[in-house]
C-alpha cells in the first residue's frame, strides 16, 4: 500500500450534479487511501499541481470555452482521467439538449467528455453507485488491470445506448436473457418479452447502463478495444498499463 494517500481530483462540467452527489456519498469509503480534492469540500480547487487521479462529473459544453479550457487543464493534472457518470461517459439525457434555456440559453451542443479529451475510464450509471467508484480506484491503487477492461474499452467508444444493445446482442442472438439489462436501467426502459429484452425507445434517456452491466455485450467491448488499462503504481506517482 501506498505510504501517502491517491490524490484524486473532483470537477464536473455540467449536467445535474447527481453525479457530484455521489462522489460526496462515497467519500466514507474512500478516506483510509484518497485524498479528494473537490469544488465542494474546499474554498479552491487547483488546477496547477498535479493529481494522480482525476473524476470528471457531468457532460461538456461545447459552447461554453471556459469549461472546454477547464476540462483541458484538467487532462494537463491528472495521470488517469475518469468520466464518472453517463452524462461524462456517453452524453446520457444532455444529448437531447439543444439549447434554448435560462439561464444560459445559448448552450446548444453537449457532448462527453471524451469529445475534448483523451478519457482512460468511462463508467457510465445516472448515477452509478457508490461501490462502483470504490472498487474502480481500489483497483486502480491493486494494479488489477483485467478488472478495468470493460471501463477502459468503453472509453474508446464514446457511446452506447439501449439501442446498441438491442442491435449488438439482441438482433445478434447473442442475448442469453440473464435480464441483468433490465435490472439495471434507471427508467424501466428495458422489458423482458419472451425471455429476451425490449426496448421502449421513448424511455431511454441513453446512459449506457445496460450496455456495459450486460455480459455479452462488455465482451463485445473488450474485443473491439483491447486496450491496456492504465493502473497507478505501488506508490500511487506513477502510471503503467496492464494487461
Ligand atoms: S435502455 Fe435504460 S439503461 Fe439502457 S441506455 Fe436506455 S435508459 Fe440507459
Ligand atoms: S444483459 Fe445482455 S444477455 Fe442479459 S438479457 Fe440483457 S441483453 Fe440479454
Amino acid at each position: 500500500m501506498s505510504e501517502r494517500k491517491v490524490k484524486v481530483l473532483h470537477i464536473d462540467v455540467g449536467g445535474c450534479e447527481g453525479c457530484a452527489s455521489l462522489v460526496l456519498r462515497t467519500l466514507p469509503l474512500l478516506r483510509s487511501n484518497f485524498e479528494i480534492h473537490s469544488k465542494y469540500l474546499m474554498d479552491e480547487v487547483s488546477l496547477t499541481e498535479r493529481y494522480d487521479v482525476a473524476l470528471v462529473t457531468g457532460s461538456i459544453c461545447l459552447d461554453d470555452e471556459g469549461e472546454v479550457s477547464k476540462l483541458r487543464k484538467v487532462r494537463e493534472v491528472a495521470n488517469i482521467v475518469i468520466a464518472l457518470g453517463s452524462c461524462a461517459a456517453v452524453g446520457g439525457v444532455t444529448l437531447f439538449a439543444r439549447g434554448g434555456q435560462e439561464p444560459k440559453p445559448e448552450h446548444r451542443v453537449w457532448q462527453p467528455i471524451g469529445a475534448v479529451i483523451e478519457v482512460d475510464y468511462v463508467v457510465p450509471g445516472c448515477p452509478p453507485a457508490p461501490v462502483a467508484i470504490k472498487t474502480l480506484l481500489e483497483n486502480l491503487l491493486s494494479g488489477k488491470g483485467y478488472f478495468l477492461n470493460v471501463f477502459a474499452s468503453a472509453a474508446k467508444m464514446r457511446k452506447f445506448s439501449g439501442y446498441d444493445l438491442m442491435d449488438d446482442v439482441v438482433l445478434t442472438g447473442l442475448c442469453v436473457g440473464c435480464g441483468a439489462c433490465v435490472l439495471s436501467c434507471p427508467t424501466h426502459a428495458l422489458q423482458m418479452i419472451e425471455r429476451h429484452p425490449d426496448l421502449i425507445p421513448e424511455k431511454c434517456i441513453r446512459c449506457g447502463t445496460c450496455y456495459v452491466r450486460c455480459p455479452r455485450a462488455s465482451q463485445l467491448l473488450i474485443k473491439r478495444f483491447p486496450v491496456k488499462p492504465k493502473v497507478l503504481s505501488g506508490q500511487a506517482t506513477e502510471v503503467v498499463a496492464r494487461d
